[in-house]
């Protein structure tokens, strides 16, 4: 149910079908689709010589041969004329037809290199959020526990829009620098000679979470001190009156973790899992703090992830696939399970 972005070669997924951006006669070509081959052996090309084609938009189902997967999908993307002659919806089909033919073979992964966004000249961001969008569509009409990964192969090509990742960089830099200054100067307010205090002495710790409550809300806050994380969770899903499928979908959490945390009231997620529920019940940075405490973390600004998460947060954008897309481009780890 998940999707998942990574960095890979997709020739090395132990998925259990990889996608291949083919060209219509579906016998070879450049990028992704001759190092598919080249790594599934003539095999491969026998097969596809049976297919008689495919049709922009469409796909088709082959084996995997020497491939660590067990299928290969051969879809055809649109080559991109400017975004007027209705690339995003045949592209969009590239990823519903895969994904039906997959499902058909009962995969439970998916590997997807970023169709049409090489040769075919998709601009990578949209052919980025054209993927995400479309597998999204897919697995939330879609019963199964299917997991979709994107892969991205050439980092130094893709970029978020242009202007948020200046925002964040900018934002990043100003909190950044707002904590080595201050870290700095409490610092030289202890009783400590300044020269044995060095750069590295601001880097490696934490600062402590800022925690304000006011008189009217103690009482509440001493009685929800022994809430555990799973309880804290449960609780502002029914706050929030959304059902447990769709918090953890829009966590981009698969069913299996939720019902693990679910059923452990002492259930300890991992830091990108437990901002993953914040973003899904988009609990105001407060809360989220609050929520992260319950699981052991904090957010800090000696932290590019953490800064980046109150970036979104702070700016009311809870979409966690925008939120996982500007991680990537500042080489950060994914939210989700
Ligand atoms: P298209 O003709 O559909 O544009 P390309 O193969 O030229 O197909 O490129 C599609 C995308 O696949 C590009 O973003 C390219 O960087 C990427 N790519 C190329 N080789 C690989 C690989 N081995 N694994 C994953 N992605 C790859």
């Amino acid at each position: 149910m998940p999707i998942r972005i990574v960095r890979q070669d997709i020739t090395k997924m132990k998925a259990d079908a990889i996608v291949n951006a083919a060209n219509s006669s579906l016998l070879g070509g450049g990028g992704v689709d001759g190092a598919i081959h080249a790594a599934a052996g003539p095999e491969l090309l026998a097969e596809c010589r049976t297919l008689g084609g495919c049709k922009t938009g469409e796909a088709k189902i082959t084996r995997g041969y020497r491939l660590p997967c067990k299928f290969v999908i051969h879809t055809v993307g649109p080559v991109w004329q400017g975004g007027k002659n209705g690339e995003r919806s045949q592209l969009r089909s590239c990823y519903i037809n895969s994904l039906a033919l997959a499902r058909k073979a009962g995969c439970e992964t998916v590997a997807f290199p970023l169709i049409s966004s090489g040769v075919y000249g998709y601009p990578k961001a949209e052919a980025l959020s054209v993927a995400v969008d479309s597998a999204r569509e897919f697995l939330d009409s879609d019963d199964s526990d299917m997991t979709v990964y994107i892969v991205i192969f050439d980092k130094a090509a893709y970029r978020i829009g242009e202007k948020l990742f200046k925002d964040i960089e900018e934002y990043i830099d100003d909190r950044y620098a707002e904590w080595h200054v201050n870290a700095r100067s409490e610092m030289l307010r202890m009783p400590m000679a300044a020269e044995n205090i060095h750069e590295a002495d601001f880097t490696v710790c934490s600062p402590m979470p800022t925690k304000s409550f006011d008189k009217s809300s103690l009482t509440d806050a001493v009685s929800k001190l022994d809430e555990s994380f799973s309880e804290m969770l449960l609780r502002k899903i029914d706050e929030r009156g959304i059902s447990d499928s769709q918090c953890y979908k829009k966590a981009n959490i698969d069913r299996k973790l939720f019902s693990k945390i679910r059923s452990d009231k002492n259930y300890r997620p991992s830091k990108p899992t437990a901002i993953a529920f914040a973003v899904a019940l988009e609990l105001p940075l407060s809360e989220t703090r609050e929520m992260l405490e319950k699981a052991g973390f904090a957010l800090s600004h000696s932290s590019k992830f953490d800064i980046i998460i109150e970036y979104f947060i702070e700016h009311g954008n809870y979409n966690i696939f925008e939120i996982n897309e500007a991680l990537f481009a500042f080489d950060q780890s994914l939210l989700g399970a």
